[in-house]
């Protein structure tokens, strides 16, 4: 393995690759999953395609695992790199290439981060939805690669529905480019629809052009109280039947609140309750937006809502979201170990999947509980050490994330709604494909990476 590296060395522009040093590069050998971190045995930084290129040629002459390499902010340890093998890190691929005002349309490298382009679009009055809550640390060839969402998904939907064309180099060496400036194009297969979501099993995105739409001008966010998760579900549906479509709902339960009120440094004013549900409205004029609140109000007030409460100052509307941001950090200090599953159900499900996880809750030692994205039936479940010892903990959390994740599956939903399979979930995807499907897909991975260079190991 370490024949491609040193190959690479010799041919690659000076600066290009480097040996790695665990004093140096530890952030190239994890990801923000609880996966195994890995040490690779060098890390290449890619500057132009020629570079990429003959990366992928070595590797595939030498059988050197290749791990592409956005910001490492994924959860499902799809970043960890193979025992040295190579990291393709793209973070110089950071330019804006375009914002083509008149077509709606951004032509990116996939370093550039998500706020990046957020920023830089909404100068022009353009809005780039999918805001996965890493927004302001993880990378656009990192959401492609995952297909990442976000709360406002519920409205605007994941980050595959604004992908309009891929570039890049596949496991195979060939060089593509799929789509562009078009909205609607049936030619062919979609391959750039294989690649949303693939994890970087099968090629480098090293050009993405995404669909752009006018920014809605008028903001409103909405807190309502609820004694249960339950409720606070119920609720949604009743609003969303009432012809409202909100940006976002998020959902956050007692053990959640309370972990950010004994976490956070700010004061917070968190309303005591045993749910929140925080919704976001948008619109082209003010009048659409109160329409849309005062529907949501009036829905709120059929429910047993206990409070409503209207953020209308920066700091109001700062500090009810700011709570949801901060649930992971304040749930992993109230515990010794924390898994996280990102399980996705149809949405009129959740309260059944809520009093599921009630079932589970029998013991002090270990807690389950779920927030997240309520809107389309994505939560992320999590599952708490309280004090338990090491192998208890392994063996307990084992048992109960299988359970987790096939009551998902028997609800109709999946295993994943965005965080993706990587290393941290492969021994689920019995529970959602046949053999044949898996068959299918490890057809697609020889197709495109023959000798198995791109994160060999992984789910495919
Ligand atoms: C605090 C926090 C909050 C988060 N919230 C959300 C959320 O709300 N929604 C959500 O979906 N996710 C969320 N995530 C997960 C994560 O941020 C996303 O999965 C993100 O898309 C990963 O981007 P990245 O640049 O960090 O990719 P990395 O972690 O570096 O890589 C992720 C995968 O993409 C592949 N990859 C990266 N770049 C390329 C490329 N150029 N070509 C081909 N493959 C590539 C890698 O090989 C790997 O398999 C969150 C993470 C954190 C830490």
């Amino acid at each position: 393995m370490r024949n491609g590296l040193n190959h690479l060395k010799t041919t690659l522009p000076a600066g290009r690759v480097v040996l790695f040093n665990p004093l140096q590069h530890s952030a190239y050998t994890k990801d923000y999953s609880s996966a195994k971190a890995e040490n690779p045995g060098g890390i290449v930084f890619p500057e132009d395609i020629n570079d990429i290129l003959q990366t992928i040629s070595v590797a595939n002459q030498c059988f050197t695992p290749v791990t592409i390499r956005g910001t490492g902010t994924g959860k499902s340890g799809g970043s960890i790199p193979n025992p040295e093998g190579i990291v393709l890190a793209m973070e110089k691929w950071d330019k804006i290439l375009e914002i083509d005002e008149e077509n709606h349309i951004a032509v990116i490298e996939p370093g550039v981060l998500t706020k990046t382009l957020q920023d830089a679009v909404q100068k022009k009055g353009l809005y780039y939805p999918p805001d996965p809550s890493s927004l302001d640390i993880c990378s656009l060839g990192g959401n492609v690669a995952e297909n990442a969402g976000g709360p406002r998904a519920f409205k605007y939907g994941v980050t595959g529905d604004y992908v309009l064309g891929l570039e890049g180099v596949w496991g195979n060496g060939q060089a593509f480019s799929f789509g562009g400036k078009r909205f609607k194009d049936v030619a062919g297969y979609d391959l750039k629809s294989l690649l949303v979501g693939s994890e970087g099993t099968l090629a480098v995105i090293t050009k993405i052009t995404l669909k752009l739409i006018p920014y809605p001008s008028y903001i409103k966010d909405l807190l309502l109280t609820f004694n249960t998760v339950q409720e606070a579900a119920r609720c949604l549906r009743i609003i969303v039947r009432n012809k409202v479509q909100p940006v976002a709902a998020e959902i956050m339960d007692r053990t959640c609140i309370e972990a950010v009120k004994n976490f956070s440094k700010e004061s917070h004013d968190i309303p005591d309750s045993g749910a929140q549900l925080l919704l976001q409205c948008d619109g082209f004029t003010q009048e659409s937006v109160e329409a849309q609140i005062k529907s949501m109000i009036g829905s709120a007030n059929t429910c047993d809502v206990q409070q409503i409460f209207e953020p209308k100052t920066d700091n109001e509307i700062k500090s009810v979201w700011s709570v949801r941001r901060t649930i992971s950090e304040s749930l992993k200090a109230l515990s010794t170990h924390k898994e996280s599953h990102d399980i996705s159900v149809p949405p009129n499900k959740i309260p059944d999947y809520f009093d599921y996880i009630d079932t589970l809750n029998t013991k002090d030692t270990i807690k389950i509980l779920a927030y997240g994205h309520l809107g389309d039936g994505n939560l992320h479940v999590n599952v708490l050490n309280l004090g338990l010892n090491e192998k208890e903990w392994f063996e307990e959390k084992l048992d109960l994330e299988y359970e987790l994740l096939k009551k998902a599956v028997d609800m109709g939903g999946t295993i994943t709604g965005e965080h993706g399979i990587g290393k941290s979930k492969k021994n689920y995807m019995d529970l959602m494909f046949s053999s044949t499907d898996k068959l299918h897909f490890k057809m697609i991975k020889n197709l495109f990476d023959p000798n198995n260079i791109l994160n060999p190991g992984n789910w495919v």
